[in-house]
């Protein structure tokens, strides 16, 4: 995410006023398609549509992600999604499982929506719905006990809904404003599991919100016609009938499978193989390219310097944020109108910075909550890389100038922290410390052990943690091991404890 460096800690307050959400309690219940998607396990050969011929290789490891497959009906006037969902669940854990949690995030308070489950059934048994953690949580007790390396079939009925012009008040990722109804995370996903035990802490509003494993969806959304569904992943088959359209999307491995509905038009480029499209309002045209434009060149300047992007597709779809500037989903970035109208500076290096997302947080995982520097913080160097490949080294100067200054005034101000740090624990300081602390890290390390193995360093963290999840540890050890040396000092100064950090 990229966000509004004076917008902190406000969240809290959304609370207070989520009873007069824009959402009508009417929801149109939309019956799932005739044809019955769920006859069949999710074919995981049809999942190559999503990846470059390079990497269908990657499908290898298909046995280690669980498998959703939807099929749903959109109303962008009612702002509504529903339908079915099918999940493949394998309990991966040593001990045997008698329950399964979803999160549901669209029952946040903070997105001024909501997510029902109407029915769940597990291996064709119907279950009881039970909400939990403020309807944040559903809890589903298992008819019988899922062994260690046994699967079962959960099949949820569920029904969405997302508030309208809402971008001041809530989470303007799910929500209908201007020709565009953005539904970031309104599937109910599976939560995680960590050591045999779930994780099931609600996400605290600052910064990004959803830590989750690679999976592959399968999802057939009906929509009307008069409207384009861009979506995580790539359209295998499109059907028309009447005023409706009906499109089959496959993900590829992702973590997550995010929906917007728009009406605007749009422009296409390729660069080695993925295809990036650009949406935008129609009087923000000259927006429109210079976003196209940044994230060819952020995707070409990374693919070379951290290892190729494996998808086939990019999308980045103008939103109303508001709140931030920009937001990185799986394969689809959101930015905020006003880079386009030029109420702010700086779309082409916030583009570049969600375009970075899909390498750190995407491709490789990491807990956003508790360890939000990972992403963040080698995120935000990114833009240094962008800068050096596009615009030269004045350019990625300025940029790292940029991250000094606002983490020096943090350090002065006697804000500084670890970088290992919970959200929670961060509050005005969770930008100076996540992002610019984070940077500086990476140019620090970059320093530390050299170009050369530094180079090793991003192409092996990104190879060995494509499709998992990375620690802070991790980032340790695939350095020690690029550059066959001693960190402990290093690690623990920026990493561990607060220490007054020599700034690159
Ligand atoms: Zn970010």
């Amino acid at each position: 995410m990229q966000r509004l460096l004076m917008v902190t800690g406000r969240w809290v307050l959304l609370a207070l006023v989520v009873a007069v959400a824009g959402w009508s309690a009417d929801l149109l219940f939309a019956a799932p398609n005739a044809s019955d998607p769920f006859a069949a396990p999710l074919d995981v050969q049809r999942q190559e549509a999503a990846l470059l011929p390079a990497f269908h290789a990657d499908l290898d490891a298909a046995a280690q992600w669980d498998r959703y497959t939807v099929s749903a009906r959109v109303d962008p006037e009612r702002r509504t999604i529903a339908g079915s969902l099918r999940l493949e669940y394998t309990n991966r854990a040593a001990d045997p499982l008698d329950r399964v949690y979803f999160y549901l995030f669209p029952n946040l308070p903070e997105f001024g929506g909501r997510l029902d489950i109407r029915g769940a059934t597990v291996n064709d048994v119907t279950v009881r719905v039970r909400y939990e953690s403020n309807r944040f949580l559903l809890r589903l007790d298992l008819p019988t006990s899922l062994p260690s390396g046994a699967s079962a079939d959960v099949v949820l009925d569920f029904s969405a809904a997302a508030p309208l012009d809402a971008s001041q008040r809530y989470y303007a990722a799910f929500n209908r404003e201007r020709g565009v109804l953005a539904l970031a995370s309104a599937l109910p996903m599976v939560a995680r599991r960590v050591d045999g035990a779930w994780q099931l802490a609600t996400p605290l509003f600052r910064g990004d919100l959803v830590t989750s494993e690679t999976a592959l969806y399968d999802v057939t959304l009906t929509v009307p016609v008069a409207w384009t569904a861009v979506t995580t992943g790539t359209a295998i088959d499109s059907q028309t009938d009447g005023a409706s359209r009906t499109t089959r999307f496959i993900s590829g491995p992702q973590r997550d499978f995010t929906i917007v509905l728009t009406r605007f038009p749009s422009i296409s480029t390729e660069v080695e193989g993925t295809r990036i499209t650009s949406y935008f309002r129609p009087e923000h045209a000259e927006g429109g390219r210079v976003a196209l434009d940044a994230a060819a060149n952020a995707l070409r300047a990374f693919n070379r310097r951290f290892g190729p992007y494996p998808l086939t597709e990019l999308d980045i779809v103008q939103i109303d944020a508001r709140k931030f500037l920009g937001v990185e989903y799986p394969g689809l970035i959101m930015i905020d109108r006003r880079l386009y109208a030029g109420e702010r500076e700086g779309l082409e290096i916030i583009v570049a910075h969600e375009v970075a997302h899909q390498w750190w947080y995407s491709m490789v995982g990491n807990d956003v909550q508790n360890e939000a520097w990972l992403d963040e913080g080698l995120t935000s160097f990114s833009q240094i890389v962008y800068q050096e490949e596009i615009r030269g080294a004045m350019a990625a100067e300025r940029e790292l100038d940029g991250f000094r200054s606002v983490y020096l005034r943090a350090r002065q101000a006697g804000r500084d922290a670890p970088l290992k740090r919970p959200v929670s624990a961060l509050r005005g300081n969770y930008t100076a410390i996540a992002y610019s602390k984070g940077a500086l890290f990476f140019q620090a390390l970059r320093i530390r052990i050299g170009e050369p193995a530094f180079d090793r360093f991003l192409h092996d963290y990104y190879a060995t943690f494509r499709y998992r999840i990375a620690s802070s540890d991790d980032v340790r050890a695939t350095a020690e091991n690029a550059c066959a040396c001693d960190l402990t000092d290093f690690y623990r100064d920026w990493v561990l404890t607060a220490a007054p950090v020599a700034v690159p």
